[in-house]
């Protein structure tokens, strides 16, 4: 047997988790009190003056998040919301969840993101919601998108379940939605685990927000578990059991107290993959658009038709070198859920070829310079370039 190295494989996402997680989950832990309490609410609030909304309200997932917003807003059966195709399948399922019917929408080639001309595509006399992407953390051009929805009178929900960190026009992404959603998903940029968050500019749908979120229990549902008050258990409408536990909100408040620091991490790691694959022919990389920066929750890549190798060549040739990579965001009107849905939806030419053609690089807090280069030095060989 012939001595080889055997190189760690390097995974595709990683949390940063440490000390200070710990020392918070153990608080709540010895405080005993482990549900909805205090400690969402101190998440919530420091969620909300960092995003720079008036209202933020935690939820057990951005999913749940997506789903009380349509609630909230009254969308239902008869209506039409546009979505992009090209997005996690939460995104459509939510539309789908209160009864109305998801028409897909193309997205811009370049950044993946939906656009105003895009949604313009997809409007129907039904159309009475917009839910906007910011693709892979990508901030979507808004300002365009919000004065065609506001001649039309269609409410602008934001999609950032990838884009906690992300800016447009220096701030932060969501703040000119109608409502905006948040995911803190383990591979998220800022996790709780499993975990969500709901922003909203118009108090009254915060308020049917947050009372929905736990079966709709009124007036004051979310201090029940500290509270001396007897609690009111009388429910104004169908609710339903989104709520985020203290566990969840108080490592959410540790990981956001660091997202300045991770998204600074993320920038400089896709710097060093932007440096070390410029060049070569036929892999297209994911850069700023001149209207914000993202947070590269993801670093993708399009392998083109004019690459040494197809995108499934390519993504053999990382696993051979222990390098864990993945295919980019599927299109939902592909999947098996979907395809034989009526969607109503033209051609969506751009979302088509990124789902055969994109890829999805390690990406994650403690990426190493040593993995970094492995990386770029099995795709520089891949890609018939001389490795660096
Ligand atoms: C991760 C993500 C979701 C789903 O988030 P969950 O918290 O897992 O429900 C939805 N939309 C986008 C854009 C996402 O990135």
């Amino acid at each position: 047997m012939t001595a080889e190295i055997v190189l760690a494989r390097v995974s595709l996402t990683k949390p940063w988790l440490g000390a200070e997680e710990t020392e918070a989950l153990a608080e709540v832990v010895a405080s005993g009190l482990i549900g909805q309490g205090p400690k969402v609410k101190e998440f919530e609030a420091g969620f909300s003056a960092r995003q720079e909304v008036r209202h933020a309200i935690a939820t057990s997932s951005c999913t749940a998040a997506l789903h009380l917003a349509l609630v909230a807003a009254g969308i239902g059966p008869g209506d039409d919301v546009v979505v992009p195709s090209l997005s996690h399948i939460a995104t459509a399922n939510s539309v789908t969840y209160v009864g109305a019917r998801p028409v897909f929408c193309d997205v811009d080639p370049a950044t993946g993101d939906i656009t105003a001309e895009t949604i313009r595509a997809a409007l129907t006399l039904d159309t009475r919601a917009v839910i906007v992407v910011d693709h892979c953390g990508m901030p979507v051009d808004l300002d365009p998108i919000r004065e065609l929805c506001d001649r039309h009178e269609i409410t602008v929900i934001e999609d950032a379940g990838s884009a906690v960190g992300s800016l447009y026009k220096g701030r932060p992404v969501g703040t000119d939605a109608d409502m905006t959603v948040w995911s803190f998903h383990s591979d998220k940029v800022v996790t709780t685990g499993e975990g969500g968050m709901l922003t909203i500019h118009r108090a009254d749908w915060a308020a049917r927000a947050r009372t929905l979120r736990e079966h709709s229990r009124g007036p004051s549902p979310t201090d029940g578990q500290g509270s001396v008050q007897p609690r009111q258990d009388v429910s104004l409408e169908i609710g339903f059991n989104y709520c985020m536990t203290d566990l969840q909100a108080a490592v959410g408040t540790v990981q956001l107290g660091r997202l300045a620091q991770v998204v600074a991490r993320r920038r400089e790691i896709a710097g060093m993959y932007v440096a070390g694959l410029a060049g070569l022919k036929g892999l297209r990389l994911v850069v700023d658009p001149p209207y914000g920066t993202t947070n590269f929750q993801s670093f993708w890549v399009e392998v083109q038709p004019c690459f040494a190798t197809s995108r499934e060549g390519l993504l053999s040739r990382l696993a051979d070198a222990g390098i864990s990579a993945t295919c980019g965001t599927m299109a939902t009107h592909r999947q098996p859920a979907y395809r034989w849905r009526e969607t109503g939806h033209a051609r969506l030419q751009h979302t088509d070829r990124l789902t055969d053609s994109s890829l999805i690089l390690p990406l994650f807090h403690e990426l190493d310079t040593v993995s970094i280069h492995r990386i770029i030095n099995t795709i520089q060989t891949a890609g018939g370039g001389s490795a660096p």
